[in-house]
């Protein structure tokens, strides 16, 4: 993962073939004191696990796909979960016929590159476990 430009609330970085997305962010917030930020990316991958939150079971359905795929478009954002920065980013992806699949991103490969554009927002903002839907919810930092 390499910054290649940065400003003051903005950090443009590309992610390598072998990385994994969300380990790769989350290890960048952390190491760069991030704890509040919006991200968008585009690029490629040769894996991805994809999940489906069921509101009624209050549970993820994933699926794997191991095959080349563009991300055409990947969307997520960055907050503390347990005082670490946790991404949570859902994704679309194309085959090579065009056809598009796509969901909540479990896991994201980097194959050729990623571009990602993550704005860095002030202060911190995090999730906490919400009973009644069964998810961490963003919510104000206390
Ligand atoms: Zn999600």
């Amino acid at each position: 993962m390499e910054i290649v430009n940065k400003t003051k609330h903005t950090y443009i970085v590309r992610l390598d073939p072998g990385e994994e997305f969300i380990v790769a962010m989350q290890n960048f917030c952390l190491e760069n004191k991030i704890q509040s930020a919006w991200l968008f990316a585009l690029g490629a991958t040769n894996g991805i696990t994809l999940a489906f939150f069921d509101t009624g079971k209050k549970e993820y359905k994933t699926k794997e796909f191991q095959e080349p795929l563009e991300i055409l478009n990947l969307s997520g954002n960055i907050a503390l979960k347990d005082n670490k920065p946790f991404c949570h980013a859902h994704g679309m992806f194309s085959r090579a016929d065009m056809s598009t699949i796509g969901g909540h991103i479990m896991r994201c490969v980097i194959s050729a590159t990623c571009e990602v554009r993550l704005e860095v927002g002030e202060g911190a903002i995090k999730r906490e476990f919400d009973e009644r839907t069964g998810l961490y919810l963003l919510s104000e930092l206390s």
